[in-house]
């Protein structure tokens, strides 16, 4: 498989909005962490039936992901080693730049040294978690860095060679925030990202977030507010030459998310660490999320997978249709079976969808009502 993803599952703290499987730590268990992964891999070498002992199937990695959690709270030691072991495993060994090497990072663990140590370990793309520009809400979101710390990273990665920085930012923020959403857009518009991930604010069950609304001390996020600020993301990113390539996602020319884009497209990845899914274009399957869990299981020999589901036929269609219509290239008509649904005529008199080059493709405004209009697609005129 030429896509590969880490789950690096440490925090120094849980944001306030955030559920994802994360082991908060003081101490960061690094050589813990490189040894479990790689015996992970070692396992899945010896037990997988479809390779051979020692050997994946893949021949030339395309592009590694380190997500998490906190990848950056890694020493630069630790994503050394992880990256030399990975690449050599994957034999990308013609040119290391090759491969797309993304590894997401907290603004304040970017520093110039640590910055040229990544760098020299092989990572080439870096997604920076900014999330605002607004110390206020930084503070309310429990993040670790101010906005200054922003700036001093993409200027610190810069410095270290790196042209390839992605800035995340959420939107659709509770009013009582008073957060100036076209502000944020500037300014990080003005730190020239090559690439930039939005989202909008999402209330998780068991999240700092979720608490304070229930005990109204928070105001839920509205949908009025999330459509405003998506369609206003447009025109500004739009004006300082980003093209959303995504439903959530806007680059400059040529810096679309190799390793994202493999996702929507629905090509096979292995993931590697706690909670990591891995998909072989049927099955899908996911690693047992807690870390002391997976570490346990890895040390003792044992498979770290929790679970797997076989997709069926329908499950794989709809998730085509999604993924498909999620980018701006969106559904090849010649894929449809059947004519499209009368109301699909409805979508492109309201400028929700086009039809380009025979392919079906959202606006912006479409991509608000992505819901309705796969609804529409499976329910009227069924893809198969
Ligand atoms: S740093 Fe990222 S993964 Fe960790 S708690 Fe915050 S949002 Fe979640």
């Amino acid at each position: 498989m030429p896509h590969l993803y880490l789950h690096v599952p440490f925090c120094q703290r849980r944001c306030s909005y955030c559920d994802f499987s994360i082991a908060v730590r003081k101490r960061i268990p690094a050589r813990e962490y490189v040894d479990a992964v790689l015996q992970e891999l070692k396992l899945l070498g010896t037990t997988d039936p479809g390779r051979k002992p020692g050997e994946t199937e893949a021949v030339g990695l395309d592009t590694l992901y380190l997500g998490g959690g906190t990848p950056s709270l890694l020493p630069p030691e630790a994503i050394s080693v992880l990256l030399t072991s990975l690449l050599d495993v994957f034999r990308a060994t013609s040119s290391r730049d090759a491969v797309e090497v993304t590894m997401e990072a907290n603004p304040e663990d970017v520093k110039p040294e640590i910055a040229a140590a990544w760098r020299r370990a092989g990572v080439n793309r870096v997604s920076l978690g900014a999330q605002s520009f607004n110390d206020g809400v930084l503070k309310w979101m429990h993040r670790s860095h101010d906005s200054a710390r922003i700036g001093d990273a993409v200027r610190s990665l810069r410095a270290a060679g790196f042209d390839n920085i992605s800035l995340d930012l959420i939107f659709a923020l509770p009013a009582e925030l008073e957060r100036d959403w076209v502000r944020d857009l500037d300014l990080a518009c003005s730190l020239r990202p090559a690439h930039l991930s939005l989202y909008g604010l999402t209330v998780e069950e068991r999240t700092p977030l979720a608490r304070w609304i229930s005990r109204g001390a928070a105001a839920m996020p509205d949908d009025e507010r999330y459509a405003e600020e998506y369609l206003l993301a447009h025109m500004r990113l739009a004006a300082c030459g980003y093209q959303f390539y995504e439903v959530s996602n806007a680059c400059r020319d040529g810096f679309r998310s190799r390793h994202n884009s493999a996702y929507w497209s629905g090509r096979a990845y292995l993931g590697l660490g706690p909670a990591a899914h891995s998909f072989d274009g049927r099955m899908r399957r996911w690693n047992l999320a807690g870390w002391e869990a997976y570490r346990r299981a890895v040390a003792a020999g044992l498979p770290a997978v929790e679970a797997e589901e076989v997709l069926t036929d329908e499950q794989r269609e709809l998730e085509r249709l999604y993924l498909a219509l999620r980018t701006d290239r969106g559904l090849s008509l010649a894929a449809l079976y059947r004519p499209l649904p009368p109301s699909t005529a409805h979508w492109v008199e309201q400028g929700w969808a086009e039809i380009r080059e025979q392919r079906l493709v959202c606006t912006p405004e479409g991509w608000l009502r992505l819901d309705a209009l796969v609804h529409d697609l499976t329910s009227a005129g069924r893809a198969v």
